[in-house]
């Protein structure tokens, strides 16, 4: 959930279906095929504008497994391990290390190594979470990393429901964002975030009252705010805005009743031996 600068220019992608059609395999498909990146790049990769093409028998599967001898490739373990990520741009876990399709190859394999395609992310992001979800009812679709300027603000935050000795945890888009980006962000989080976030965020949440007890010693309610805005501040240096992170402590400055709980339950807890 984050804005990403294009990995390579356009003519570097074109020229790569260039390359691979001077395989005689390749070479009646030249024309179709850029044809098909120009329409993915014209529409910002929309779901809803480019349509899976059909380049005849056999073809698809062998356009699907381009990716696969290739992804070990010097280009794309550099694109993998990008420099300067500080969270999955994806869905905002603290991992990268993998390369997720933004339209999947298994309904799209024209697109399986354009690299306008390709988008840094977690293995969670790219182990089937999404599945062959391309999108729901207009608008509704993912971020694209790539086309998505507007996903360079802070786009969601996390909803505490109490009772907050158990409290559940929602992600919700922000409410200042202006439709349609806002159902949008809807769709992305009901289908990015998994398991992980809930137990990471679980565990985020139960961490915090030590965690400001220790750093605050008048435990005001204003001490507290305080402190937990300047946590905010770390979470948006240190992991993005659209970070995990940052989009609990949005979700809890945003919520007196939350700040509450927390202060009383700093003023209750015990601290940690020294070391
Ligand atoms: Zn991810």
């Amino acid at each position: 959930m984050q804005h990403l600068t294009f990995p390579v220019t356009v003519a570097d992608d074109e020229a790569e279906l260039t390359k691979l059609a001077k395989n005689p395999e390749w070479t009646p498909h030249q024309a179709a095929w850029i044809a098909a990146y120009q329409a993915y790049r014209a529409n910002s990769g929309s779901p809803f504008a480019v349509a899976p093409q059909n380049f005849g028998p056999g073809v698809h599967d062998r356009q699907y497994k381009l990716y696969d001898n290739r992804k070990g490739s010097g280009e794309l373990r550099r694109m993998r391990r990008k420099k300067g990520l500080k969270s999955c741009p994806v869905c905002g876990s603290p991992v990268i290390g993998d390369l997720d399709h933004y339209l999947p190859r298994t309904v799209f394999p024209e697109f399986s190594i354009m690299r306008a395609n390709l988008i840094p992310a977690c293995t969670h992001c790219n182990s089937g979470v999404k599945g062959s979800t391309v999108h729901g009812e207009n608008p509704r679709r993912f971020i694209h990393p790539y086309f998505d300027r507007w996903a360079e603000q802070a786009i969601w935050q996390v909803e505490i429901i109490s009772p907050f000795k158990a409290a559940r945890f929602i992600p919700r888009a922000l409410p200042s964002l202006e439709e349609p980006q806002k159902e949008i962000v809807a769709f992305h989080l009901e289908n990015v975030l998994g398991i992980q976030f809930d137990l990471s965020t679980a565990n985020e949440w139960s961490s915090l009252p030590t965690q400001i007890k220790l750093r605050d010693p008048k435990l005001t309610t204003t001490s507290v705010t305080h402190q937990l805005t300047m946590e905010l501040r770390v979470a948006l240096d240190a992991r993005g805005a659209n970070s995990w992170l940052a989009a609990l402590l949005r979700g809890i400055l945003s919520n007196p009743h939350a700040i509450e709980y927390l202060r009383n339950e700093a003023i209750a807890s015990v601290l940690p031996p020294e070391v």
